[in-house]
């Protein structure tokens, strides 16, 4: 039984209580306390008036002669592998909702003092359920892709290059195998609490790991969605289930805009590739989505499979079969992965990589659909020598952008009267007036060596330029880009704790844009305080993962020593990009584990920079 009277799914929990006959102690009540006190101390700051205060021990009022230290040996907040079936989706609560793994720590200790009781017998608990749903609805998006992502809990291919295969054990994110009948139950109930007016729903989820479209509900899923929101559905899909039954289903659902994993157009190499027993279904979902107009956006990801020659021929092949059947753009994730993927080098990164951006800048001059890099400032980082540009580097067919004759290349200087410095500023005025649903804009942009003005009529577009989810207008560029009030806020830091000697963590995606933009920042260079930028090494991941947002707190804590060992020198404050640390709202990395353990570690005062995650 996993539905409650009320109808809703039970979110339920095991509970181990602790064999105290095992460690039999007089102190257990003050030991639980303690246990108590640190586990909450991972979940909030102590303040005193607006100030937060770090604490690291506590006294009993009983005997204030004697500080207890908390942190003394930090234990890992991680579960062993072993631990895996402790529960339902504990270990994911970990991570998203770690108030649920709190009460679990709580009542498990607080069980090894005493008994419950109902009419005066003993009542013996082994787990616990969540009350009343609606208490553990959270602030969200309101995107209803935070309940259908919950239904990519399987995949029907088997890429050779499948990100789930090169899972950290310890990751946080494994939810337990159910049955498609519960996840049903659990999907209306997530749906039932979907608010996507107030932006509440339950338990967020973090991206999909499966496939969405061949959980065997997944239609009569969206079907509810759709009576709660007019929202896009976006969903990403391997496209090994859209025959056309199901475009045909998906047309209905409008809007709907799909990011389908094509990754190669010769049906050979597809099967070979992602284990599609049946490859035309993908490739022929092209032209039927087009005439049901549904948009679509073709995901690649290049792997040296037999060679880089026949990887490079058949991405450009790929490139243009999407192309010709009118995709809103193309998407060339670069591959990676970790060292429990393989322990050995699959291939060499930095060569592939390159030779792969390579292709893709010749191929995307004669393009008409939008080509773009995955991660997109890794082109930068090898090509532009100003970085943060608001270049143009594709745009939607069919778009406003397109329509009023904006081009590849285009270096966007004005746009409606306001100058345009950066990227990121670019970006957040286009989506401002798309939100706003200003009808007419004008730009001033860089071209030739000249400059060209150009007047967007917003009412003109058609497919497959989608209103849904084009924020900029059809314009493409090389990647979200560096937003600079972040350095306002390292320097706002910095002074709070009158630091003298920083290190500001970064990765060698974002270290070539920040170094510019610190170069170019009036905040910076005074000579107020000496600022080291520090690269740490993704090892928990390992493998050829380079990516800031995948660091996890271990890896700092790692990079600090590294860095002191290296330098013999005393650091007054740590700064960290909140990246790593934003796929919840608890400070957690993939792990589960809170940052402020890094702190705790190493004794220097360790501070977060709130940024958001560069996606693309
Ligand atoms: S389609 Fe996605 S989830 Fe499925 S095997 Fe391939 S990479 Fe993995």
């Amino acid at each position: 039984m996993f539905m409650s009277e009320t109808h809703d799914y039970i979110f339920s929990y095991s509970l181990e209580p602790k064999d105290v006959a095992e460690h039999p102690t007089p102190d257990l009540p003050d030991e639980v306390i303690k246990v108590l006190f640190k586990s909450l101390l991972d979940l909030v700051i102590p303040c005193a008036g607006d100030k937060e205060i770090k604490v690291d021990g506590f006294k009993f009022l009983k005997n204030n002669q004697v500080i207890h230290k908390l942190f003394t040996s930090i234990e890992k907040k991680v579960l062993s592998p072993e631990e895996e079936n402790d529960g339902q989706e504990i270990k994911a609560a970990l991570f998203y909702e770690p108030r649920i793994a709190l009460i679990k720590k709580w009542l498990e200790n607080i069980l090894a003092l005493v008994e419950l009781e109902k009419d005066g017998e003993v009542v013996a608990v082994d787990g616990f359920r969540l009350k009343q749903l609606e208490h553990w609805t959270v602030p969200s998006e309101g995107d209803p892709a935070e309940v259908f992502e919950h239904a990519a809990t399987r995949c029907n291919c088997n890429c050779v290059f499948c990100y789930n295969k090169g899972n950290p054990p310890q990751l946080a994110l494994k939810s337990l195998p159910l049955s498609a009948k519960e996840e049903l139950a659990a999907l209306k109930t997530r749906i039932k609490y979907f608010n996507p007016l107030a932006k509440r729903s339950l338990f967020l989820n973090l991206g999909s790991c499966g496939e969405v479209l061949c959980h065997p509900y997944i239609l009569e899923v969206l079907n509810l969605l759709r009576s709660k929101t007019n929202q896009v559905f976006r969903l990403n899909t391997n496209g090994s289930t859209l025959t056309s039954t199901t475009v045909s289903a998906l047309a209905q659902l409008k809007p709907v805009f799909l990011d389908i994993s094509l990754n190669s157009a010769s049906p050979l190499r597809r099967a070979k590739l992602m284990q599609d027993k049946y490859p035309q279904v993908a490739l022929e979902s092209l032209p039927l989505l087009k005439a049901v107009e549904v948009p679509y956006a073709i995901v690649i990801v290049p792997w040296p499979l037999d060679s880089e020659e026949e990887m490079l021929a058949d991405l450009e092949k790929t490139i243009l079969y999407a192309e010709q059947h009118a995709a809103h753009h193309i998407q060339v994730s670069l591959p990676g992965y970790t060292k429990y993927f393989s322990e050995q080098e699959i291939f060499n990164r930095e060569k592939i990589w390159a030779g792969v951006v390579k292709q893709v800048r010749e191929l995307r001059t004669g393009l008409s659909c939008p080509l773009v890099i995955m991660p997109g400032m890794y082109e930068e980082n090898l090509y532009a020598v100003i970085k943060n540009q608001p270049e143009v580097i594709g745009v939607v067919q069919n778009s406003p952008a397109a329509l009023g004759g904006l081009k590849k290349g285009d270096v966007i200087r004005n746009i409606n009267n306001i100058s345009i410095h950066n990227r990121p500023q670019a970006r957040e005025l286009l989506s401002f007036i798309h939100q706003n649903e200003i009808k007419t804009v004008h730009f001033t942009v860089e071209r030739d060596k000249g400059t060209t003005e150009i007047k967007l009529d917003l009412s003109r577009y058609a497919y497959p330029y989608y209103e849904y989810t084009d924020a900029h207008l059809g314009i493409i560029f090389l990647g979200t880009g560096f937003r600079t009030g972040y350095l306002e806020k390292l320097k706002e830091i910095i002074k709070l704790h009158q630091a003298k000697e920083v290190l500001l963590f970064t990765s060698s995606l974002v270290k070539p844009t920040l170094e510019q933009c610190l170069k170019e920042s009036p905040f910076f260079g005074n000579g107020e305080f000496n600022l080291t930028l520090e690269v740490p090494a993704n090892k928990f991941f390992g493998g050829n993962i380079f990516m800031g947002d995948l660091l996890v707190a271990e890896d700092f804590i790692y990079g600090i020593r590294r860095y002191l060992n290296k330098k013999d020198s005393k650091l007054d404050l740590i700064v960290i990009p909140s990246s790593p640390f934003n796929l919840n709202q608890w400070g957690r990395d993939l792990t589960g584990r809170v940052y402020l353990d890094i702190e705790r570690e190493t004794g220097i005062p360790v501070e977060i920079l709130p940024c958001t995650t560069i996606y693309d």
